[in-house]
């Protein structure tokens, strides 16, 4: 019977077939965030009552007779930057506090039309700035594995509540990384969908061209049925594909053989951590040995990510963040005596340093005669990137490689550096810039025991190819739970 250990599929089928209730499986959930949340902080916000409320209704709906959702009574937290109507917010920002969300995002409402049961809002980067939710303006996420290390980032809190059990799903957001590398981070399944996948409509833009919300899971089956339900079009999102959306648990079943896997050269080289390297070269060997097909590609534009999307990635933030003026939305400074005051005030005093950062880049690079030399330079990389996958993928129909170049470092270690810190998404970046679809599953542990994550890339819209291969290797290789915390 499902407890908290239990993930999403095995919740949903005992909750439909009346072997617990949807009120039980929230409790039980309850208990352990009480265990852990003191040690981990992964939430902005638990949303007790409204869960509670809603675990009741779906057990109501259940006693009326009537059919259940994909998603009954599935415990799910939802990151900060994704709208949950009537509830408060705030990207884990300042200039946000107070904010409570007007409608619910497309991905909240699908959930919610699943009979999942919202559980709380997690903490992250402010407006998913950064790559260990430390830039977050409440507090810092831990990592249930070691509390002296980070979670990873962006999506850190949805991440560490799934790793220590205190939900069976959570929704992430991820602009170069800010799902897969927290995933690695924390030993759970990540799944960055490919652009337009997934709605946008009720996500707060980072930078709109390559923003996707996606699934952190305990295993790569909860991961596809959180695909299946969020994904698909909307007509809020003109940038949502109207491609049909594949039944993506049934496709589990078609396992890893015959799929042909490239291993890219431009992923392994000094810098990477050899832990991490033997670990994913051992996971290859692992689908190898499943019959996968493995043969060496190259990526040649990859040393032009980081750079090109710390342009990009900027110039976009500083006109999405330009709609936080004070006065629309948020923070507004009683002091200002102006109108210019008043911007100057909200915004001075509602973002952090590293979102300051960023709309001084982007402001930058967008500025006459700047415009040609970054931002257009960027979209040339841009372009290049994208290309050497489109090459790849004639070729390969996944790519592996490390999720980060090292395991989760110590909250502190990079604050100081943030060139440093924009490095540890040197793997992730490219598969956002390219638009295309990865996902992280765990691979391993350090010899200090953290988590190491392998990456699996494939191309637009073949989700199935990444499912089919991280649940064949989770299958022969499946990765331990985090057992229940002691009481702080
Ligand atoms: N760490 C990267 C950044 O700060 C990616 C964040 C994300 O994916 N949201 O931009």
């Amino acid at each position: 019977m499902a407890t908290a250990e239990s993930g999403a599929c095995v919740v949903a089928r005992d909750v439909a077939r009346g072997h617990i209730s949807a009120e039980e499986v929230l409790t039980e959930h309850l208990r352990r965030i009480r265990a852990w949340e003191p040690k981990v902080k992964a939430f902005i916000r638990v949303m007790e009552g409204d869960a509670l409320g809603a675990a009741r209704a779906v057990d109501a709906k259940r006693g009326r007779g009537e059919k259940l959702g994909r998603l009954a009574g599935v415990p799910i937290a939802v990151k900060d930057n994704i709208l949950v109507r009537g509830v408060e917010t705030t990207c884990a920002s300042r200039i946000l506090q107070g904010h409570l969300a007007s409608y619910d995002a497309t991905v909240t409402q699908r959930l919610l039309a699943e009979d999942a049961v919202i559980i709380g809002k997690t903490n992250m980067d402010e407006f998913a700035m950064g790559s260990s939710t430390e830039n977050s303006s409440c507090h810092a996420t831990r990592n249930p594995w070691d509390t002296a290390c980070v979670p990873g980032g962006s999506s850190g809190g949805s991440a560490a509540a799934v790793a220590a059990g205190l939900c069976a799903l959570a929704l992430g957001s991820d602009t170069g990384g800010s799902i897969r590398q927290p995933a690695a981070f924390c030993g759970v399944a990540g799944l960055k969908p490919s652009y337009g996948r997934v709605s946008r409509h009720g996500l707060v833009a980072y930078a709109s061209s390559l923003d996707q919300v996606g699934p952190l899971a305990r295993s790569v089956a909860d991961a596809a049925l959180a695909l299946s339900v969020i994904a698909g079009s909307d007509p809020m999102d003109s940038t949502c594909a109207a491609q049909p959306v594949p039944d993506y648990l049934k496709e589990l079943e078609a396992g890893v053989k015959g799929l042909r896997i490239g291993i890219p050269k431009e992923y392994f080289l000094p810098g990477l951590d050899p832990e991490v390297e033997t670990a994913v070269r051992a996971a290859v060997e692992v689908l190898t040995g499943l019959g996968a097909e493995v043969r060496d590609i190259s990526l040649p534009h990859t040393r032009y990510a980081v750079s090109s999307y710390y342009i990009v990635a900027p110039c976009e933030a500083s006109s999405n963040l330009a709609r936080f003026d004070g006065i629309r939305y948020g923070r507004h400074s009683p002091q200002a005596r102006d109108l210019g005051e008043a911007y100057e005030l909200a915004r001075g005093e509602g973002f952090g340093p590293e979102v300051k950062r960023r709309i001084m880049l982007g402001t930058y690079a967008l500025s006459s005669g700047y415009y040609e030399a970054y931002y257009a330079t960027a979209q040339r990389a841009r372009a290049l990137i994208k290309a050497d996958f489109a090459a790849a993928f004639q070729q390969v129909d996944l790519i592996a490689t490390p999720t980060a170049p090292t395991a989760a470092f110590r909250l502190g270690e990079k604050t100081e550096d943030p060139v440093a810190m924009y490095l540890s998404d040197v793997f992730t970046i490219p598969s956002n810039m390219a638009g295309n679809a990865s996902m992280s599953v765990p691979c391993g542990l350090t010899r200090s025991g953290l988590p190491i994550g392998l990456q699996l890339i494939a191309d637009c819209f073949c989700e199935n190819s990444l499912l089919r291969a991280a649940a064949a290797y989770e299958c022969a290789r499946p990765f331990p739970m985090l057992p229940e915390a002691p009481r702080a």
